[in-house]
């Protein structure tokens, strides 16, 4: 595998991400939304055995099959299927989630 690191000097603050509900018909997206990207998530909760339950079935831009995450919000033991999560025990999905669930949206 082959990672190429282009580590430009650039600033380094993050960029500007905002995580919001849209309601599409009878269902719910997760919209993570960048300056530069967007990314839409079919919104499914799903039940628990402790926290709250969510499934974001990836929207499928057409080259590939749709990515499906299950999370898991129950506080610093949250968890998420994604590769983010995996590796550096935090992603977006579960910090969305939490941000949205803390505001009272879900
Ligand atoms: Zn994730």
């Amino acid at each position: 595998m082959t990672a190429t690191k282009t580590r430009k000097t650039k600033k380094t603050t993050e960029e500007t991400r905002t995580a919001k509900l849209l309601t599409v018909g009878a269902s719910q997206v997760l919209a993570l939304t960048t300056e530069r990207d967007g990314t839409f998530y079919g919104l499914t909760e799903i039940g628990a055995d402790r926290g709250r339950g969510f499934c974001l079935a990836k929207a499928d831009k057409g080259n590939g099959p749709e990515e499906t995450y299950h999370v898991n919000l129950a506080g610093h033991e949250s968890t998420c299927e994604c590769k983010g999560f995996y590796r550096w025990n935090h992603c977006r999905h579960v910090e969305s989630l939490t941000a949205l669930v803390g505001a009272g949206k879900l």
